[in-house]
């Protein structure tokens, strides 16, 4: 994943199959908007950071 080109943004309707909080983690192209991944696990479990579980830190 190239930070330069992709983007996270909040899936709404994702539970975090680790820790089950919501929203979890897509991963857009930056420049189509394509969705290039969707993850099972909210900010703080992708990142490993408590601040991550907020989608403005992204
Ligand atoms: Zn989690």
């Amino acid at each position: 994943m190239s930070e330069s080109t992709s983007m996270a943004v909040p899936n709404e309707k994702g539970s975090c199959c680790n820790c089950g909080a919501s929203p979890t983690v897509d991963i857009i192209n930056r420049t189509t908007g394509n969705l290039e991944m969707s993850l099972d696990t909210c900010g703080a479990c992708t990142w490993g950071e408590a601040d991550c579980l907020d989608p403005e830190n992204w």
